[in-house]
């Protein structure tokens, strides 16, 4: 662990005025477009379309370290080598986009038809050509997103190892710390499953309209004791974050389309 260099924290997401998931019709005016993220998954009307399969580069099965960050509305996850940024393209996306980290919010953002899951998970990765997710960020698509469900179950999973490090940051906001669990993500991601895919937004502020959504259908599963841990960080008012899903969003004529 002594040969990690020292945790930097990124400063994409920040926004410079408090926000909380309490009082969502606070947030800045750009959260009020009209291609906003999440959205309730049509069951009839979405496009049925045919989608290649998504490609993940070979480093998506490769078990690396990672850092753990509580930004006070969510646990941050990155992975700690600065040359590891796992890469997907094809699944109907324009190009290749690099992993810039995954983190987690419960319940679930997206719903299908009348139900939520508990935990949902975001990967958000940022177009190559742009070489930034803070590039990406201002640019049409630069940011694609792949959202998975999660269930509980009885026992653990151990994809989820990690979270046994969740206590270590959940009273303090803003720090990193390494996980002693070392994850893959094919392993967090249900690889191979048919997905919806949708143009939309960060469901954070500043909620940018700049994200490609593939919101994988079928649920992992993430063991009940291991979402407890999940769910003991503290936001930075020192409040327990009971919640950290954004309300569902307008559709306002947008097409969803799903894999066939
Ligand atoms: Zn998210």
């Amino acid at each position: 662990m002594a040969s990690y260099p020292p945790i930097v924290r990124h400063q994409q997401y920040a926004y410079a005025h408090e926000w909380t998931y309490q009082n969502q019709k606070l947030w800045p005016p750009q959260c009020k477009g009209h291609s906003q993220s999440p959205i309730e998954l049509p069951s009839k009307n979405a496009v049925k379309t045919y989608f290649s399969d998504l490609n993940f580069d070979s480093t998506v099965h490769t078990k690396n370290p990672i850092i753990l960050t509580n930004s006070g509305h969510t646990v941050e996850t990155r992975f700690a080598n600065s040359s590891m940024h796992p890469t997907v393209s094809g699944g109907g996306l324009s190009g290749e986009y690099v992993l810039e980290g995954f983190h987690f919010h419960w319940p679930s953002e997206h719903k299908v038809p009348g139900h939520k899951f508990p935990l949902e998970g975001h990967f958000v990765f940022y177009a190559k050509k742009h070489q930034s997710i803070k590039n990406a960020l201002k640019a049409k698509n630069g940011v694609a997103a792949l959202g998975v469900f999660y269930k509980l179950q009885k026992g653990n999973n151990p994809a989820f190892a990690f979270l046994n490090n969740v206590e270590n940051i959940a009273h303090r906001a803003d720090e990193g710390i390494y996980s002693d669990f070392d994850v893959a993500l094919a392993d967090l991601l249900p690889i191979g499953s048919k997905f919806y895919r949708y143009y939309g937004s960060l469901t954070t502020p500043n909620c940018n309209e700049v994200v490609v959504w593939t919101v994988f259908m079928k649920p992992l599963h993430i063991g009940k004791q291991q979402f407890n841990q999940l769910r003991k960080i503290w936001d930075k008012h020192n409040k327990l974050l009971k919640f950290n899903n954004r309300q569902i969003q307008k559709l306002n004529g947008r097409k969803v389309y799903v894999g066939v």
